[in-house]
C-alpha cells in the first residue's frame, strides 16, 4: 500500500510522534483583536492549555520515558515561560509554529520572512537552541514558506498532508524534509467548540475521538508509514480526553515495533536515509504554482458546459 516505505531505526515498523500545538490564547488575540480581552471564557478555554495540560503532558511522557514535540507560537513562549520551562526540564523539542499564529499566506514574502525571523531569535533565547523544524499556524504554508525555511536552515517542516510517508521540498534555496499530517489526526474536528473561534463541532466522546487516531496509528503501523497526531494542550490535554490518550500509548508500546521520537530526529533520520541512499523520497518542487491558474468563463457556464 505504500511503496516507498521508510527503513526505520532498528527494525521499527513504523514511526509517530505525538505534536502538540500549543496556541494557548494567541488565537483569540488574533481572531478578536479589539475585544478579544474582554472574552475571559474563551481566554480561559486556551489558557488551560499551558497551565493545566502541559503539566500533565509532561508528566505522561515522562512516565512513559519518551520525548516528543511541542510547536509554540513565539508570543506563546513569551506570555507563558512557565510551560516551555516544563517542556525544556522534560527534554522535548520546542518548535516553530509563528509568532501569534498570523497566516503566512495572508502575508507578503517580506512580512513571512520577518515574523520567521523574529520568532526564531525568540525560540533561541528561551531554549537555547535555533529551532530545527516548524509548522505553519493553521497549515497556512505559503508559496513563499518553502523557501525561507530552507534560507533559514530548517530541517523540517510539519504543515503539508501530501503523502503517507516523509518527503523531499525542493526549493531554490534547498530541502527541506516533510514529515506530513492530514485533518484526521487533527483534533479540532473531534473535539473543538467555540463561538469565539467561530468553530463548532458536535464533540465526540473521548474514547470516540480517540477511536479515530487510533485507526490512523494502526494504519501506519501495519505499512510502515509516519503517524503524527497534532493535537493541543487545551483540547487533547483536558482530562477525559488525557485518559484516552495514555490508553493509546499503551497500545503503541504494546503493539511493538514503533519508533516514538520527536520530529527533530525523525527528520535528521529521514535526511540520513536520503543522504546515504537507503531511501529514495518522492520530491515535490514548491511552490506548485507560480502564477494564477486562471479558469476562463466557458460560454453557458463552466458546470453546464462540462456536462
Ligand atoms: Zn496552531
Amino acid at each position: 500500500m505504500i511503496e516507498n516505505p521508510v527503513p526505520w531505526p532498528d527494525g521499527a515498523r513504523c514511526a509517530a510522534a505525538i505534536t502538540f500545538d500549543m496556541d494557548a490564547d494567541s488565537l483569540l488575540h488574533l481572531e478578536h483583536p479589539e475585544d478579544s480581552i474582554t472574552r475571559v471564557s474563551g481566554l480561559s478555554m486556551l489558557r488551560y492549555g499551558p497551565e493545566v495540560a502541559v503539566p500533565r503532558i509532561v508528566e505522561t511522557y515522562k512516565r512513559f520515558g519518551i520525548k516528543q514535540t511541542f510547536f509554540v507560537p513565539a508570543w506563546c513562549i513569551e506570555q507563558y515561560p512557565k510551560a516551555i520551562e516544563t517542556m525544556l526540564e522534560g527534554g522535548h523539542e520546542v518548535a516553530h509554529h509563528g509568532y501569534i499564529h498570523e497566516n503566512p499566506t495572508a502575508a507578503g514574502r517580506e512580512e513571512e520572512a520577518y515574523w520567521l525571523r523574529r520568532s526564531i531569535e525568540i525560540i533561541e533565547r528561551a531554549t537555547g537552541r535555533r529551532p530545527r523544524g516548524w509548522r505553519a499556524p493553521l497549515y497556512n504554508f505559503s508559496n513563499h514558506s518553502a523557501d525561507l525555511l530552507a534560507e533559514e536552515g530548517f530541517l523540517y517542516d510539519a504543515s503539508l498532508m501530501g503523502d503517507d510517508v516523509p518527503y523531499v521540498l525542493r526549493t531554490g534555496k534547498g530541502d527541506v524534509i516533510e514529515l506530513p499530517a492530514h485533518w484526521g489526526v487533527d483534533d479540532w474536528p473531534q473535539f473543538v467548540q467555540s463561538m469565539d473561534l467561530d468553530y463548532m463541532m458536535p464533540i465526540k466522546s473521548a474514547a470516540a475521538g480517540l477511536e479515530v487516531f487510533k485507526q490512523e496509528f494502526d494504519a501506519m503501523w501495519e505499512y510502515g508509514g509516519l503517524f503524527v497526531g497534532v493535537w493541543h494542550p487545551f483540547c487533547t490535554g483536558r482530562l477525559a480526553r488525557w485518559i484516552e490518550v495514555v490508553k493509546l500509548i499503551e497500545h503503541m508500546l504494546e503493539k511493538g515495533g514503533v519508533w516514538l521520537a520527536p520530529m527533530e530526529a525523525i527528520a535528521a533520520h529521514v535526511k540520513k536515509c536520503v543522504d546515504d541512499g537507503s531511501y529514495t523520497p518522492r520530491i515535490d518542487r514548491l511552490p506548485y504554482y507560480t502564477e494564477r491558474v486562471s479558469v476562463m468563463p466557458l460560454a453557458g457556464g463552466g458546470a453546464k458546459a462540462a456536462e
